[in-house]
């Protein structure tokens, strides 16, 4: 199977790092036409640098806009009024124990993680449906699933994705346009990344160690029992944003090590 997006312009919220970085790597090398956001146009301009550089011949540019907000929403619909490939990956977790989860954090949350998936997805959706074909993915968790104790907050989002992305599967009956989300497990992110630091500088361990550790402890059921890498999840991302993965739609998709113990 060869994966060919060329002729397709695909969005990737939160693409300056970790596994949205990965997406639109892979999206590129895949011959999309990508569009790289982040929000501040220095690291935007840098991952667009890298991208062009690691993809000869990749078509990609950068709009610096906050996903979490209606303006930025709106300003990243006005320099790209249409997309082929919508990636809702934009999102921030933080463990925080329940009592000391201010208003402000629930709000914080929901907005970046979901409401930037909601308000895009409104604006790209319809002129996907008028074209008859596009992809949309949301980039959920398995903590959608299982809700993490440490991060209750940060597991409702992730729930709340999966429930958008069923509902807008169910408004493509009978197009070639599909909603699907995905389920990564822990993946070694950037913010993964400076987490698991801070953990093997704790215990006094070295970063595998830490990341290795992390799982067992906290993701026991994992079948990895490692952290997945950011390629790992891209590849996964990069099928069901293909043509090829037409018969996949209102789905939620596990690539999360088989920590999730059920088979459905
Ligand atoms: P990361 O922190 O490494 O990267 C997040 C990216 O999003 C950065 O480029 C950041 O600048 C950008 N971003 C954050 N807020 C933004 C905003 N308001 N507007 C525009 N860009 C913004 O994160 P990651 O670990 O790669 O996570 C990406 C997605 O994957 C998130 O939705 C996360 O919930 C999900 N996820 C991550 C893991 C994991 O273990 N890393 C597991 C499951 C799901």
């Amino acid at each position: 199977m060869k994966i060919d997006l060329s002729g397709k312009t695909a969005l990737v919220t939160g693409s300056t790092a970790g596994i949205g970085n990965a997406i639109a790597r892979g999206l590129a090398g895949a011959g999309a036409d990508v569009i790289i956001n982040g929000r501040g146009q220095a690291k935007v301009d840098a991952a667009v640098a890298a991208i062009a550089k690691a993809v000869p011949g990749g078509k990609v540019r950068g709009v610096a806009a906050d996903v979490s907000t209606a303006a930025g929403c709106k300003a990243l619909l006005a320099a790209v009024p249409e997309v082929d490939i919508l990636v809702n990956n934009a999102g921030i977790f933080e463990p925080k124990d329940f009592f000391d989860i201010p208003d402000e954090d629930w709000d914080r949350f929901f907005d970046v993680n979901v409401m930037s998936g909601v308000r895009l997805s409104r604006g790209y959706m319809r002129g996907m449906l008028k074209r008859n074909w596009g992809r949309i993915v949301f980039i959920s968790s398995e903590s959608g699933l299982n809700i993490p104790t440490e991060m209750i907050h940060y597991g409702m989002t992730k729930t709340a994705q999966l429930a958008i992305a069923r509902g807008l599967a169910q408004l493509t009956k009978g197009t070639a346009v599909t909603v699907n989300s995905v389920l990564p497990g822990p993946t070694m992110s950037e913010g993964v990344g400076a987490f698991v630091k801070d953990l093997a500088k704790q215990n006094g361990q070295s970063v595998d160690d830490a990341a290795s550790s992390f799982v067992k402890q906290h993701r026991p059921t994992s079948l990895l029992q490692r952290l997945a890498s950011t390629e790992e999840i891209a590849n996964f991302v990069v099928y069901v944003c293909s043509k090829q993965a037409s018969a996949t739609n209102g789905a939620a998709l596990r690539a999360e090590g088989g920590i999730v113990n059920t088979i459905a």
